[in-house]
């Protein structure tokens, strides 16, 4: 479960919303408010989103919080991150925080970020090499935590 801690909000992907004229209905917006309210870099399931929103003076279903990150994906205020072993996380999308790779464990979902010159590097060069036009440049890897690691060797 990740715990809610004071960081830097974003303010400006709401008013990008109001641009596009997107309307976002009231347990939307807290879905948004909340991956706002942690911050850029955290990785939640619809499961920590609903858990999280549970404190809140008003339910929000989990059938409700996995259309609302779903929705909030497809309008790119969200960013989707597909887990090897079936499972997603959302975190918020951001222009100042791209092209960041992900640590994944295969075991728990523990989710750790890391950036690298070399990837995007091997990136760019493949796509110059065969003419395609670089887009995005994510490299997840699958791996076992330090505390899965230690579980399944002992
Ligand atoms: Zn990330
Ligand atoms: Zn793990």
């Amino acid at each position: 479960m990740a715990e809610v801690q004071g960081s830097k909000p974003s303010t400006g992907l709401r008013s990008s919303l109001n641009e596009r004229g997107q309307r976002l209905t009231p347990q939307r917006q807290r879905v948004l408010a909340l991956f706002e309210q942690i911050g850029e870099g955290r990785h939640l399931s619809a499961e920590d989103v609903h858990g999280l929103l549970a404190h809140g003076e008003e339910r929000v279903s989990l059938a409700t919080v996995y259309r609302s990150l779903r929705l909030l994906s497809s309008l790119g205020l969200l960013q989707e991150l597909e887990l090897p072993e079936g499972g997603r996380r959302f975190e918020l999308a951001s222009d100042a925080h791209p092209h960041h790779h992900h640590l994944v464990c295969v075991q728990c979902g523990r989710t750790e970020e890391f950036e690298s010159a070399a990837v995007l590097a091997a990136g760019e060069q493949a796509a110059t090499t065969l003419g395609f036009l670089l887009l995005e440049c994510v490299l997840n890897v699958r791996s076992l935590c330090p505390q899965c690691r230690g579980a399944r060797a002992g």
